[in-house]
């Protein structure tokens, strides 16, 4: 029955009434597309582009370098939407030129948008090799900022999108929940919002990511973290704007169900996700997930509220 679910999961994502949910991937590179186009993505959701500075502990990578790979990821997805996420250096993804080495608590410290701001010739490059390689392309190109505190850093990051002539969406990573609870400052900046729930979780709970013994509150059904994400999504209504999910939340089917129930406009997610997600989105009205995403909120812990959404589904 699975298989069959399965095999019949094919087309855009929307629930069994026709409210649409692009269904995008999460990718490192050029390598993760071929895997992307064959699950059927919509396009990339997120291209996390840290991949491009392995390659050198000492210098960014230039500027050609980086046309060069942004070019062919965009190609892969004539008329679909890509969303490059600017260089997130810093806490679990250290890079020896940028990150500080001194800092007692690097995830909370300079990391994300805050290295970009330190660094603006880093920032600069990304953003005009991203600003050349879409050039002449039909690609919806987005390109979003990680760890946006706030409307200044929300600023920030467009003042350097405009100056580097990039003709594209700008919009901001809630990972942070001071951007969530102030979302609709924040969007007053950019025009789209993205969830990335790993992160989002981490400083919530004040649980490190990277920490096993605390992965208990990593788990993205925490009724607390449904909040945050209800919030971003309805302050993104009220602006007219979008309001997607990348982080690893997006990948579980139930949790994209209640995801998409709180207002969450599209989910992105590792490629091998995204038939499962289809299929089961597919089977539920948007009446239904937003009553299994009201049943999860009113939940006091992680295992009720997937529980409740569960029985809301399976029509208990
Ligand atoms: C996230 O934090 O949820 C996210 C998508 O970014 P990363 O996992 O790369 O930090
Ligand atoms: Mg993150």
């Amino acid at each position: 029955e699975r298989k069959a679910a399965l095999a019949a999961s094919t087309g855009p994502g929307a629930t069994s009434d026709g409210h649409k949910v692009p269904l995008l991937a999460n990718i490192g590179g050029p390598a993760d597309v071929p895997a992307a186009v064959e699950a059927g993505a919509e396009g990339v959701g997120l291209f996390r582009t840290e991949f491009l500075f392995l390659d050198d502990s000492e210098n960014a990578p230039s500027e050609e370098k980086q046309v060069a790979a942004y070019r062919q990821v965009l190609e892969a997805f004539p008329e679909g939407r890509v969303v490059v996420r600017v260089l997130d250096a810093g806490a679990d993804k250290p890079l020896d030129f940028l990150t500080p080495g001194d800092e007692p608590n690097p995830a909370l410290g300079v990391r994300g948008l805050r290295t970009l701001l330190d660094h603006p010739d880093v920032l600069r490059t990304q953003l005009t090799a991203l600003a050349k390689a879409a050039e002449g392309l039909p690609v919806y190109l987005e390109v979003m900022a990680p760890m946006v505190a706030d409307r200044a850093d929300a600023k920030a990051f467009a003042d350097a999108c405009r100056e580097a002539g990039l003709r594209a969406k700008f919009g901001a990573m809630v990972e942070i929940p001071s951007a969530a609870l102030r979302a609709r400052s924040v969007l007053q900046e950019v025009e789209f919002l993205s969830l990335g729930t790993n992160d989002l979780a981490q400083y919530t709970f004040a649980a490190d990511r990277q920490v096993g013994a605390v992965s208990r509150l990593q788990d993205p059904w925490q009724p607390a973290l449904l909040d945050l994400v209800a919030l971003s999504a309805e302050a993104a209504k009220a602006e007219g704007k979008s309001c997607g999910v990348c982080g690893e939340a997006a990948s579980d089917p139930l949790l994209a169900c209640v995801l998409t129930g709180l207002g969450v406009t599209s989910l992105s997610m590792g490629a091998a996700s995204l038939p499962y997600v289809r299929a089961t989105l597919a089977k539920f009205t948007l009446a239904q997930c937003e009553r299994a995403a009201a049943a999860a909120r009113a939940a006091d812990s992680a295992e009720e509220a997937r529980n409740a959404a569960q029985a809301v589904l399976s029509g208990e």
